[in-house]
């Protein structure tokens, strides 16, 4: 089958990846995302200096979109298969945390069903995968990433504001049992916070064979707190694995993958490094996100969003809404100003995206 290639920006990139939000709402209140309190908020404060940051972060209050605000199973269903039909291939479905939406697996169940998805995975928590696993599979999910930041039962609640480390831990010891493939694992990390566990994690994934990525943190938390100095460059995580592990190089035939990976030596797991922020790999973006309310955006720090609902609750045809698609997509940003004098950090938060 030929692919189409309608969704091209004005940079040379063709979008393949669609990351589907699908509900804002979340039950952890990791401190890199949406804090609970005034000491998740500051955790940085006790680390770095207060001077430059004299004003405490507030947590700021949660208020979820209104239930009509958010897409229908079958809005998001007619998003992604018109987004297939102009060339997307790989569907992510993310949040806020996606298995607190009720009947999750009815809906992986009508996006495994459109044809020419190559790749439909989902981003989770862990928390309730349990229960939902065996449907989720049945419904046709095949890869699952789960957020894992920490294996130290204090830390993880402190970094997620909820003591779920033993449930996420079965979810993913399920998740393979239940043959999801590969089982990924991400960690956020974040200086003082849980950078001495970037070698206990890689270990976690040598032993239990699972592939892990660190990602570095990025401007993206509700309470502002993000400072450069809490970002663990890439290139310093894999200098930190290299000196604990033997690692080969894994070379990938996919440009547009966003980790830099590697495998340990004596071949259970693998590690990979995601450095938006210290490399960042804009030139080779092909991701585009709906939000859980409705809205195309094409990259993560977008300013602004583009509401693809008047056209979904209109009389707009599929045509009409796959046209609004190529031209939402011709405005892609070149790339991500992290770093840069005039960047400003996006009002919605990585739980509203959909990372
Ligand atoms: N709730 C699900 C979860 O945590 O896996 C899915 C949504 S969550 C927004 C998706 C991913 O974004 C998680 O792996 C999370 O760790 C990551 N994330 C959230 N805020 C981030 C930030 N400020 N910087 C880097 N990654 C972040
Ligand atoms: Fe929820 Fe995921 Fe954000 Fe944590 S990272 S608060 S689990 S949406």
């Amino acid at each position: 089958m030929t692919r189409s290639a309608a969704l091209a920006d004005t940079h040379g990139r063709i979008m393949r990846d669609l990351r589907v939000s699908i509900t804002d709402r979340c039950n952890f209140r990791c401190l890199y995302c949406l804090p609970e309190t005034e000491e998740a908020a500051n955790f940085y404060r006790t680390k770095f200096d207060a001077l430059r940051n004299p004003q405490p972060a507030t947590p700021i209050a949660r208020e979820w979109k209104p239930k009509s605000q958010i897409l229908t199973f079958e809005e998001i269903e007619r998003v992604v298969r018109v987004g297939v039909s102009l060339g997307i291939e790989k569907v992510r479905v993310t949040g806020g945390e996606p298995l607190l939406r009720s009947g999750v697996e009815k809906l992986v169940g009508k996006l495994a069903a459109i044809d020419g998805i190559t790749d439909l995975a989902m981003t989770t928590n862990g928390f309730l995968f349990g229960p939902k696993a065996v449907a989720l599979r049945a419904a046709g999910l095949r890869r699952v990433s789960f957020s894992l930041d920490s294996l130290d039962r204090d830390n993880f609640r402190k970094i997620t504001g909820r003591d779920g480390l033993n449930e996420l831990l079965a979810g993913i010891r399920q998740a393979q049992e239940l043959g999801f493939k590969p089982v990924k694992v991400n960690a956020v990390v974040i200086r003082g916070l849980n950078d001495h566990e970037v070698e206990s994690l890689a270990e976690f994934a040598r032993t239990e064979n699972l592939s892990l990525r660190f990602i570095e943190f990025m401007p993206l938390d509700s309470s502002r707190a993000w400072q450069r100095e809490l970002v663990m460059p890439g290139r310093e995580i894999l200098a930190r694995l290299q000196s604990r592990f033997e690692l080969q190089p894994v070379v990938s035939d996919n440009a547009s993958e966003t980790a830099r990976r590697w495998r340990f030596a004596d071949g259970r797991g693998e590690i990979g490094v995601i450095a938006p922020v210290t490399e960042p790999f804009c030139g080779h973006c092909n991701r585009l996100r709906l939000t859980a309310d409705g809205k195309i955006r094409t990259c993560l720090f977008s300013l602004h969003e583009h509401d693809l609902k008047p056209l979904l609750r209109g009389d707009a045809d599929d045509s009409a809404l796959a046209s609004r698609l190529v031209e939402i997509v011709r405005g892609k940003e070149a790339g991500h100003r992290i770093g840069q004098p005039d960047f400003v950090q996006p009002e919605r938060t990585m739980s509203c995206i959909g990372g």
